[in-house]
């Protein structure tokens, strides 16, 4: 670091994305990314889109929230988008703590929570998962804080029920309460079924998993109209142009071609259930998962090896080296010839290990 960078920074150690080796080509199941690419609509949307790019984009993304809010039964002025779903995660940070409200969030989930946290100086509790990963929501009941759950959880796999959810908002009526769900079309409720009651929600969505959208970076988050206000409050002075006009347009052809989205979810759906039963039945712990990726465990490989193995066999798995993860590996869902190739290294890693 120069010697100009903030002392503030002192302790940061900011958020690690999932590597991108370029030394081969490798069969990508660490990014939750989906293995096929973005609908033909959002495609020739994108291409179209790309000739206006001497102009600023529109930064209410007008055309995509009226879509977007049509779809999910809300109002426009419901719907916030952002630069991928850590932006709008980000904003709730910044509009929801501060010193005397702090954030609470579960000790193992999407880790970019502790990292906006620490980044923005805002005082966190984090509240241990259960032996079996699962959130234990009695612990968020009346605890004045702002609350981020991811529903389904990462890297678990592991679901809250839109009962627990609303006992959690209902609590808390003094707080904001923000359930992240980058993963809902995979499996759950998603909680947008609660806005209208509880007036302290706010829900969080992202082009990136289901529909294919990664690289484009688009989010969104619902909530009653005053609270996107509040975002918006805070959108407007970091970023007016936070979501580019090649990105509105991809959006709004993946949105155009929701049949290609549900049909892909199907296939990861399948192919997630077969990969559990496979893994199973190679003796590995695998809870059920409501996500495209599912955390993996066997009591002979630990997670560290079973993720140097694949590696070193052109398979790209997640590797979370702390306490409670180092057994495992998560796995993200890919095509079933990815997953079969995934099945035959690892048979492969354990045979050489007896
Ligand atoms: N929430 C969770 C739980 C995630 O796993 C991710 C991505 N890895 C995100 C949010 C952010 O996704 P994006 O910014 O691509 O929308």
């Amino acid at each position: 670091m120069s010697r100009f960078f903030s002392h503030k920074y002192d302790k940061l150690t900011p958020y690690v994305p999932g590597e991108q080796p370029r030394d081969r080509s490798y069969i990508k199941l660490n990014t939750n990314e989906s293995p096929f690419p973005p609908s033909p609509r959002a495609q020739a949307r994108a291409a179209e889109a790309a000739k206006t790019l001497q102009l600023y984009c529109d930064p209410e993304c007008t055309a995509l929230v009226e879509k977007i809010a049509e779809m999910k039964g809300l109002k426009p002025d419901q719907v916030l988008l952002g630069n991928g779903s850590d932006e709008t995660l980000y904003l709730s940070f910044l509009a929801y703590c501060d010193r005397d409200t702090p954030a609470i969030f579960p000790d193992i989930t999407y880790g970019f929570y502790k990292v906006f946290a620490e980044s923005l100086n805002l005082p966190y509790v984090t509240v241990p998962l259960e032996a079996d990963f699962s959130i234990d929501h009695k612990a968020y009941l009346n605890c004045g804080k702002t609350v981020f759950i991811a529903n389904p959880n990462a890297p678990t796999g592991q679901l809250l029920t839109l009962a627990q959810i609303r006992e959690i908002a209902d609590s808390n009526p003094g707080n904001a309460v923000i359930i992240d769900e980058a993963y809902i079309d995979f499996g759950g409720e998603s909680a947008v079924a609660l806005l209208d009651t509880c007036e302290n929600l706010l829900v969080t969505q992202t082009f990136s998993k289901s529909r294919s959208l990664a690289g484009g970076r688009l989010g969104m988050i619902f909530g009653s109209q005053a609270m996107i206000n509040d975002l918006k409050t805070i959108k407007y002075s970091i970023n007016p142009y936070n979501v580019n006009t090649v990105t509105q347009a991809a959006g709004l052809g993946a949105l155009e071609d929701e049949d290609y989205t549900r049909a892909n979810c199907e296939i990861i759906k399948e192919n997630r259930s077969f990969t559990t039963r496979q893994l199973r039945s190679l003796g590995f712990a695998v809870a059920d998962s409501y996500a495209n990726f599912v955390l993996a465990a066997h009591p002979a490989v630990p997670g560290g090896e079973l993720y140097a193995g694949l590696k070193s066999r052109g398979i790209l798995v997640r590797y979370f080296n702390t306490d409670r993860l180092r057994p495992y590996v998560r796995i993200t869902i890919g095509t079933k010839q990815e997953m079969e190739s995934l099945l035959g290294a690892v048979k492969e890693i354990l045979e050489e290990a007896q």
